[in-house]
């Protein structure tokens, strides 16, 4: 299995960028999306989350209660070790399953806090999606409707761009227009066709 990492800080593009690749017929998994699934409706793990907080912790639903469990773990670095502790090993053996259940050629893991959680460890290659942080901020804004505080909060949890790219072996500069990105992913997809091959 040959595995390209793929993150970058919120609102670098990796969406935009993993959305290119996907239309050249390589597998993307998420682990954004394996993240949430973790915990929803009915999981072990919700119910392990149910245990220790009370129903304050789930909507009337059943489902999870994800601003206020936000809130309480932003508030509270035990908590946040506790459900990081429940909820990490369930998420990296969901990816390692759909990494592994993948057909293309090459598969690519998405994952906002790859170098973070240590999951660059799974992956051959490490593309890093870079720009600037002034950048960041103005296209997360944008895109979320929010506020650029809000936006700078999350980033100073997010590792660093210099400690990101200290782990790339490739780097995508999106500090340009959208029609920049499919020459650079095209010849990025090239590469890792080829270096699956091997
Ligand atoms: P991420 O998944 O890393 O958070 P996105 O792919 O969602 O980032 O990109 C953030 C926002 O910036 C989106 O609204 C996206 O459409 C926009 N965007 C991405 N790349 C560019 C670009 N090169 N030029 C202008 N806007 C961009």
């Amino acid at each position: 299995m040959f595995i390209v990492g793929v993150t970058g800080g919120i609102g670098s593009g990796k969406t935009t960028v993993t959305r290119l690749f996907e239309q050249r017929g390589v597998v993307v998994v998420d682990a954004d999306v394996i993240a949430r699934h973790t915990l929803e409706r009915g999981s072990q793990a919700l119910q392990a989350v149910r245990e220790r907080y009370g129903e304050v912790a789930l909507q009337a639903d059943g489902s999870l209660n994800r601003a206020w469990l936000r809130a309480h773990i932003f508030a509270n670095p035990t908590e946040k070790q506790w459900l990081n502790q429940l909820t990490h090993p369930l998420i990296r053996a969901e990816i390692i399953k759909q990494l592994h259940a993948a057909t293309s050629a090459y598969v690519m893991l998405s994952a906002p806090l790859l170098i973070e959680n240590g999951l660059q460890q799974l992956c051959q290659r490490v593309l890093v999606v870079d720009v600037d942080e002034a950048t960041q901020l103005q296209r997360t804004a944008e895109r979320d409707q929010v506020n650029p505080q809000q936006v700078q909060a999350i980033m100073q949890a997010q590792a660093s761009r210099q400690q990101r790219l200290a782990h790339a072996t490739e780097v995508l500069d999106n500090s340009g227009s959208s029609a920049d990105l499919p020459p650079q992913v095209e010849k990025l997809h090239q590469l890792y066709s080829a270096l699956a091959l091997q």
